[in-house]
């Protein structure tokens, strides 16, 4: 038996339709950009399905046809041009592979177009009419994403990331092409149950109860004939109609196993909604208690004015709290200005200046800070890391702001990594107060240095709220929307 081809692509970004912003090929470009062979070693979110694949090749007796892979941080809707101009590229790098046997796609699954609700629907459909039916086709996906029936038709495996945050976005490209070479070996022939939970709930698993619930789903998988199980948990900013949280049962060859066990998981984890948001304070109230606190440092998590949602991640709102009340030892990272930062890189470091920043993008994330500040630290392609993943910040700059040390950015990102902070010349360790702004990613870094970590809640920059958000596109009964959406 020859070796096997193997096709590998990724074309990923979340799209917030709320947001202000819009994305396209530059944002792309300015995330993550690898032409056909020129992935890095390192994976990125979307993209691990490379490195691991490279990894395991001579192994599996693959031989690799690596398409471009590409990702923008979260953002606006995707600009049409854009997106076509990068599914067509793909679809043509596919064309010109074949004959493949096996086709690999590292997708977020929240992607949505000027034209497109459903852009990696569109994208598994077109690649499967090129493949025929008889190929392989795997597919992972960020569980902030919306299930369609055009992407479970399409593909033959689908994997999500489990954890929320997501540590396990490697392990979630092992589990795929393992599954995908015993597929294609035909030592196992995967059926995909799904059920749809009918609810927009925030799932994180780094507290009760959504930990034991992850907890128990991976040690379900690889008994009796369930092969793999995972948890869409739904992106509450994309207005699109198959929104929201659902359950994905991949058995072998046993659909009556597989539907059952994903509506008996899916009803349970309906069972929890409501109860699976951390607490979220008010930034008065989280400045407060981190003021009251003994020891450094306190963490505070800017929860909605997280750019990894999609919005800008500009907003002043915590700062110009923080600035009321004299706060000092604080650090803050990141606020987006493009502009600021081109400011003070032209003032220079030890540069004292009259400084207008944040607040531009929308009038949501609070009014510009006017500030005397001095620029501590310059830094051109600043990265931080996730992971093994390695994630660009953009030409980045550290300003003292009375007590407050601010990093400014020009590629936005949330905030992974305590590095963010090291990277611009700043010890997060020594810190009384560090804001943060993400929801949850930043909490297996920095709970190993915090004396205690906050969610703090700015009303604004994110539709949090999904009974208030307004959905167009949503047809379906869902929760919070509608109490009783399962009839029962
Ligand atoms: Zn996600």
């Amino acid at each position: 038996m020859g070796r096997k081809r193997v096709f590998l692509g990724s074309v990923a970004t979340e799209s917030n339709t709320f947001s202000p912003l819009r994305t396209d090929l530059r944002d792309f470009r300015d995330s993550f950009f690898a032409p056909p062979g020129l992935h890095p070693a390192t994976p990125t979110l979307c993209s691990a399905i490379y490195p691991v694949a490279r990894a395991r090749a001579d192994d599996l007796g693959w031989t690799l046809i690596e398409g471009t892979a590409t990702w923008a941080e979260p953002g606006g809707i995707v600009n049409q041009h854009t997106w076509e101009l990068l599914r067509d590229q793909l679809l043509g790098e596919l064309r010109a592979a074949l004959p493949v046997d096996i086709v690999l796609l590292g997708l977020h699954g929240a992607m949505v177009s000027q034209d497109c609700l459903d852009c990696e629907g569109e994208l598994i459909e077109a690649v499967r009419a090129i493949v025929g039916p008889d190929a392989t086709i795997g597919v992972t996906f960020d569980p902030h994403s919306h299930l369609s029936e055009k992407r479970v038709k399409n593909a033959d495996l689908i994997t999500v990331f489990k954890e929320f945050p997501h540590t396990d976005f490697v392990k979630t490209a092992e589990n795929l092409i393992t599954l995908v070479s015993r597929a294609d070996a035909g030592r196992i022939t995967p059926v995909i149950s799904t059920f749809d939970c009918r609810m927009i709930e925030l799932l994180p698993t780094s507290r009760e109860p959504m930990r034991s619930f992850i907890d128990r789903l991976k040690a379900i998988e690889g008994t009796g004939d369930i092969l793999s199980v995972s948890v869409v948990h739904g992106f509450m900013a994309g207005d699109v109609p198959d929104l929201g949280a659902r359950v994905i049962v991949i058995t072998d060859n046993a659909r009556g196993t597989g539907d059952a066990l994903a509506k008996r998981l899916g009803m349970e984890l309906f069972s929890m909604r409501g109860r699976t948001r951390p607490d979220f304070l008010t930034p008065g109230e989280a400045l407060d208690r981190a003021l009251a606190a003994r020891a450094g440092p306190v963490v505070i998590a800017d929860v909605w004015d997280n750019p990894g949602g999609g919005v800008p991640g500009d907003s002043t709102i915590i700062l110009r709290e923080m600035l009321a009340r004299n706060i000092e030892n604080a650090a803050l990272a990141t606020i987006w200005d493009p502009v600021a930062v081109r400011t003070c890189m032209s003032a220079g470091e030890g540069a004292r200046l009259r400084l207008r920043f944040g607040g531009k993008m929308s009038p949501d994330g609070g009014e510009p800070v006017d500030a005397t500040a001095t620029v501590r630290r310059i830094a051109p392609a600043a990265v931080q890391s996730f992971g093994s993943s390695v994630v660009p910040l953009g030409d980045s700059v550290q300003i003292g702001v009375d007590g407050i040390d601010v990093i400014l950015n020009t590629v936005r990102s949330q905030v992974f990594n305590t590095d963010v902070f090291r990277n611009l010349g700043i010890d997060p360790a020594n810190k009384d107060i560090l804001v943060v702004k993400s929801t949850n990613h930043f909490h297996d870094a920095f709970s190993r240095i915090a004396s205690e970590i906050l969610y703090a809640a700015v009303d604004g920059p994110y539709p949090n709220n999904p009974a208030t958000n307004g959905y167009r596109n949503l047809s379906r009964k869902i929760w919070p929307l509608e109490n009783n959406p399962h009839g029962l």
